[in-house]
């Protein structure tokens, strides 16, 4: 999935980047040259699938959206009350050389900040900060590391999890607190896994564009608006139940409204469609049931602290912490480098991030509190706002971002993608193999079915 932290090692498989590129372009070429022209029918996108219902209405075709928020964003949020846009979830263009998302977001006018992962001082447990050589050189040996541990995967009989397969092949790993910092930090950030769940052999499966990860320090509300602009978006629709046939589709909402179309994409979390929220008649295919099962959703939190003051070194980008539990503020985003606010943003990760919503928020402040002063002294002031998210119990999305955890294969992602029948076809972020758990991997997936459609309601 994304590097919210650095790409791991620029995996970038260009053949399949070119030929992904080619096929998008191609479709949203040919409905630029004929706007309002090349599709004939009605299409209902269920979740704020915005880039399938952007791309076929612009392509002509009779697009309905149901959304159960009260906006359109998803997992794209931006929170404006703490005096500054602090995005609850998706916040960076992960490698935006290439990346849609930094063709939307120029159109959008929307400022972004490059977060250099190399401006970070790492603290230790009695609040030292790690010499730089020193990281540098621990670094080097966790992508060696990362090197090793792909080159295993395929020659074991079955799958392992990551943290397995690091007890196998490199036990001392998992007690350097400095290399569980990088495990943590980039690893479990950059799938939203812990190591205990995720494959060893598929969790670096994914893609990666290349360039510094580039924040959106307007909000990355920016794309979303520019996308649904115009858009016939009913919010507060929660849909229950969808049924389809070989003439259409009909899709029932909780408020007892119902709709019926030529086709329909179902852009659902995958949190959502493993909770059962929506019954299918018929019942989904069971290969797609399988991989709803098996593919997995990790669990990503920020607490973003205001302070009246800074306290740290405002031009550093992050601040790291060798946290001795997996997952729990290991990583501090320095939100002043980049704007006014006087704020930090720290994480926490699948397990901990379970653990982190079922406490209050003054549990969480003061934690993270006690874990600031560690690094920074015992006189640091209190901070003047806090704000926590709790994804795991949002009910529209049931956790971050998807996963490849222990056993999961490419096939189980193709058949989260595949269509039933002709007309209900799915996207979002769990169906995109190679971009997965990335805002421009739900993006590209919205496209990929825009296309299908496109393709089914051709105008004659
Ligand atoms: C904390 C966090 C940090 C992230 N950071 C990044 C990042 O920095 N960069 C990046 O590229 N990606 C990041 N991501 C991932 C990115 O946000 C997602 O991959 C992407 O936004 C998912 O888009 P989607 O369309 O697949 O799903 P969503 O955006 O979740 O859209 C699905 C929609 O379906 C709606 N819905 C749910 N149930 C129903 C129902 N019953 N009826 C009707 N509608 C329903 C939901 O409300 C939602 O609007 C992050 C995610 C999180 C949570």
């Amino acid at each position: 999935m994304t590097s919210l932290t650095p790409p791991l090692s620029g995996r970038l498989s260009r053949r399949r980047f070119l030929r992904f590129l080619t096929a998008s372009a191609a479709f949203l070429a040919s409905v630029r040259a004929t706007p309002g022209r090349s599709v004939a029918g009605s299409v209902i996108v269920v979740g704020a699938g915005l880039a399938a219902a952007r791309a076929l209405a612009d392509a002509g075709a009779e697009v309905t959206v149901l959304e159960a928020r009260d906006d359109v964003g998803g997992r794209i949020r931006t929170d404006r009350s703490l005096g500054f846009p602090f995005d609850l979830g998706a916040a960076w263009i992960h490698g935006p050389n290439g990346n849609p998302i930094t063709d939307l977001a120029a159109q959008a006018k929307a400022r972004t900040f490059l977060t250099d992962d190399e401006s970070v001082v790492i603290y230790d447990r009695d609040g030292q900060p790690i010499p730089g050589k020193v990281v540098v050189e621990r670094e080097r040996r966790y992508r060696a590391l990362l090197k090793k541990l792909e080159a295993d995967a395929p020659r074991q009989a079955g799958d392992e999890s990551l943290a397995a397969a690091l007890k196998r092949l490199d036990p001392a790993a998992l007690e350097d607190p400095l290399l569980r910092y990088f495990l943590s930090a980039y690893a479990e950030f950059d799938s939203g896994g812990a190591l205990e769940r995720l494959s060893a052999r598929e969790w670096q499966s994914d893609e990666k564009y290349p360039g510094k990860d580039a924040l959106m320090i307007d909000g990355y509300d920016a794309v979303t608006n520019l996308l649904a602009k115009g858009l016939n978006i009913k919010t507060q629709t929660v849909v229950k139940a969808i049924a389809c046939d070989e003439e259409c589709v009909s899709v029932a909402a909780a408020d007892g409204h119902a709709y019926e179309a030529d086709a329909a994409i179902v852009t659902l979390p995958l949190g959502v469609l493993k909770k059962n929220a929506v019954a299918f008649a018929p019942a989904l295919p069971a290969r797609k049931r399988e991989a709803i099962a098996r593919v997995d959703m990790g669990i990503v939190n920020k607490a973003c602290l205001v302070f009246s003051e800074p306290f740290w070194d405002v031009e550093t980008h992050y601040f790291g912490y060798q946290s001795a539990v997996m997952g729990k503020y290991c990583y501090f985003l320095n939100a002043r480098a980049f704007c006014d606010a006087n704020a930090l943003v720290t994480f926490a990760f699948d397990s901990y991030g379970r653990a982190f919503e079922r406490q209050t928020d003054a549990e969480i402040e003061g934690e993270v509190m006690e874990t600031l002063r560690v690094m920074f002294g015992k006189d640091i002031p209190t901070p003047q706002k806090m704000l926590v998210t709790r994804w795991g119990a949002d009910v529209f999305a049931y956790g971050a971002y998807s996963f490849a955890s222990v056993g999961v294969t490419r096939q189980d992602f193709a058949a989260l993608a595949a269509p039933v029948g002709e007309r209900l076809l799915f996207a979002g972020e769990h169906t995109s193999a190679a971009y997965r758990g990335t805002a421009h991997g739900a993006y590209l997936s919205g496209l990929r079915e825009a296309s299908r459609v496109g393709k089914l309601l051709a105008r004659r």
